[in-house]
């Protein structure tokens, strides 16, 4: 995971951790390498450029230059700096009672919601609650016997009808959710290959007719600013709580981890660092950015 971005950072810092004194112009180098390092590993340019503005800032105010270690001093300061830039930390799902608790979930094609759906599911249910899935994408042909297969393999129950009318299901799929007691609806939504007003208008029309408790956007992270700037234009549209970061386990970057929270100011709440129904994790901020520095 974002390994060109550690070796980036562990050779930024190799040339300072090994001086006793620092000065001014050697963090600025730094930063500007910092930068670069960001850039390639398709971080948001703001991002970049801001994120290199307020290290350098807080590395003035802190004084480096006059500390026994500059280097390490340094460091610590860019780790929190980078956990701030994740944060704030939090992935706890908040349940309503009465239930059921909706969840809905939206995101581009492929970058894997269906699969999110049934991982979650199965993660609320760890969390002693009875989940049920909705199967509202009806727009990728195979995304309904997905879920079912997911459901069947989880032991959750899915429901799904055939229809064109994304909110009658949404609807029904509450309906049917509230029959059996179930505490946390899933609804899977639709999703398309680039952002257009059909999508946009299907999932806001979803969301006011169900009115969801909490709204997840996901992201393949492996697209990087492609990611981000869906994330953008979902996020003028549907009132997100937060985004679910998948295929974390393939990105060797790391861009849209470290940007989309501060484009959208919506944080990252789970990650999907596997195929497997068990590979979604609660996203921890600091020690993503503790990895990161290696
Ligand atoms: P959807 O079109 O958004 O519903 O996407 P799918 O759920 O069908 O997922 C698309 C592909 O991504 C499938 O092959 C999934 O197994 C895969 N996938 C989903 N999440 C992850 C993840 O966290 N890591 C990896 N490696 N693959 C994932």
């Amino acid at each position: 995971m974002f390994e060109s971005l550690t070796d980036r950072f562990n050779s930024v810092f190799k040339s300072l951790s090994g001086r006793g004194r620092i000065t001014e112009s050697n963090i600025s180098d730094a930063m500007r390498e910092v930068r670069k390092a960001l850039l390639e590993a398709d971080v948001n340019y703001q991002v970049a450029k801001q994120f290199c503005k307020d290290v350098r800032e807080a590395a003035l105010g802190a004084e480096v230059v006059q500390s026994l270690k500059p280097g390490q001093v340094l460091i610590k300061i860019v780790q929190d700096e980078l956990t701030k830039l994740m944060g704030p930390e939090g992935s706890d799902i908040y349940y309503v009672s009465p239930g059921p608790t909706v969840i809905m979930l939206a995101g581009l094609q492929g970058c894997g919601k269906t699969t999110t759906a049934a991982k979650l599911a199965n993660y609320v249910r760890s969390e002693g609650k009875k989940p049920q899935m909705v199967a509202v994408d009806l727009q990728r042909p195979a995304a309904i016997e997905q879920l079912r297969t997911l459901g069947e393999q989880i032991d959750v129950p899915v429901y799904c009808e055939e229809s064109k009318d994304s909110v009658k299901v949404a609807k029904n799929g509450l309906k049917d959710a509230k029959k059996n007691d179930a505490d946390v609806v899933i609804l899977d939504t639709a999703g398309r290959l680039h952002v257009d007003q059909e999508l946009m208008d299907e999932v806001s029309n979803v969301a006011k007719a169900t009115s969801p408790h909490q709204i997840y956007l996901v992201c393949d992270s492996m697209t990087g600013q492609d990611a981000v700037n869906s994330a953008k234009e979902f996020n003028e549209r549907l009132e997100l709580d937060g985004v679910i970061l998948t295929k974390l386990d393939g990105d060797a970057r790391g861009g849209a981890a470290l940007s989309v929270k501060a484009v959208t100011g919506k944080p990252i709440k789970f990650a999907g660092v596997g195929e497997k129904i068990e590979d979604l994790q609660k996203f921890h901020p600091d020690r993503m950015a503790g990895r990161i520095l290696g």
